[in-house]
């Protein structure tokens, strides 16, 4: 039986809902479906605003605008990450200083940030990797002291939470990601930018519509619409919001689902001799979500080894990002402070399991099978 890596959540209401739309007098953004994922988001997340973006990359965009990024400002992150974290302000003129993970978690070092801050720096964009919130009181603070906007990369993480408070909300804003990769898809693309600071409410709306007061007009809080800041177009059709309704319907048994292949995985290797490998680590105080299963192996000769392992029994495992800090990109628009003591090493050393929505006992046993195997 072959064991893809991953495949699309699908939970059957969704082509009911696209339809819907596709039959209604409004496909563009903003329509029936939108507004309902919309209030969804806000009453779930307990939040004053998020407005739905073509993909997570677009939220972060509409980030580094709101933040009011200019050219020559330092933004701290994890180099261990996906281009978007980075590219997002960059487009802004940023610079980027990447500081070290903490290989527990492979999320930023929260004891690393503070000396990586100089007069120039204008925010932290901790990234929740694996759906595990980062050490986000810690960093706030450190945020608050410095005067810094804290923007929280949370593609992976919707359903998480750190202390009890979802992912996202903790910052100043957030960002969700609704790929086909993630934990809830809106039809293959798409994302969510999450407002939690009461000063970017009426900005955000404008720089989504094109940096027009499009939203307060149709509210009728202007009575005609015009050019009035930068923007561009940050809504998604209502065809990708409907089919997101299908999956906010269901979003708790998408988790319970992801969490119960989770801990299969998880039993079935946590009681290994130590030294084999290391397993997800995931923080008393915070909730995960499932999202992803990795394994760290001795070095990147064994990974290459055990994933060719897994090839020749038809299972899809994959390794992850290449530290952002020695891409091309990276050399040109990016420094990393301090030493890289652990974000190379440890990116070298993992490899992802297939997880996704429906998995069968019947894949988890033939994938725990075959890691034993490779072990034994
Ligand atoms: C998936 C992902 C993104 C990008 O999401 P898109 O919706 O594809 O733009 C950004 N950051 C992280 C950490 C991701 O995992």
């Amino acid at each position: 039986m072959k064991i893809v890596f991953n495949k699309p959540p699908l939970t059957g209401n969704e082509q009911q809902y696209v339809l819907q739309a596709m039959h209604s007098s409004k496909i563009s953004g903003d329509g029936f479906f939108g507004k309902k994922c919309q209030a969804w988001f806000e009453k779930n997340l307990a939040c004053p605003k998020t407005l739905l973006t073509p993909s997570c990359t677009a939220a972060l965009e509409m980030a580094a605008i709101l933040i009011d990024i200019q050219p020559g400002d330092e933004v701290i992150m994890p180099s261990y990450t996906f281009v978007s974290t980075a590219n997002a302000f960059v487009l802004r003129g940023a610079r980027i200083v990447f500081v070290d993970i903490r290989p527990d978690t492979m999320n930023i070092d929260e004891a690393k940030i503070e000396a990586a801050i100089t007069a120039r720096t204008k925010a932290i964009v901790p990234v929740h990797y694996a759906g595990v919130g980062c050490e986000m009181d810690a960093i706030m603070q450190i945020a608050n002291r410095h005067g810094l906007f804290v923007v929280e990369d949370a593609a992976q993480g919707m359903m998480s939470t750190y202390e009890g408070k979802p992912l996202g909300t903790i910052g100043h804003l957030g960002a969700f990601s609704f790929h086909e990769t993630k934990n809830y898809t809106s039809g293959g693309e798409g994302g969510l930018l999450i407002i939690n600071d009461e000063r970017f409410l009426q900005r955000s709306e404008i720089i989504r519509e094109k940096g027009t007061n499009r939203s307060l007009f149709f509210r009728g809080e202007v009575d005609k619409y015009t050019w009035v800041d930068i923007g561009s177009s940050y809504l998604p059709s209502e065809l990708q919001s409907a089919f997101l309704w299908g999956q906010l319907e269901k979003s708790d048994d998408i988790n319970q689902n992801r969490l119960a292949t989770w801990d299969a995985y998880h039993q079935a290797f946590k009681n290994l001799p130590l030294g084999l490998f290391d397993l997800p680590f995931v923080p008393e105080h915070c909730q995960h979500n499932a999202h992803m299963y990795y394994l760290k192996l001795k070095d990147l000769e064994q990974r290459t080894q055990f994933i060719e392992h897994l090839k020749a029994y038809d299972i899809g495992c994959v390794f992850h990002y290449i530290p952002l800090h020695s891409a091309p990109a990276g050399l040109n628009f990016a420094e990393f402070n301090g030493v890289d003591q652990h974000t190379t090493i440890e990116s070298e050393r993992l490899v992802r399991l297939p997880i996704y929505f429906g998995m069968g006992v019947d894949e988890q046993t033939q994938v725990i099978k075959a890691v034993l195997e490779f072990f034994a």
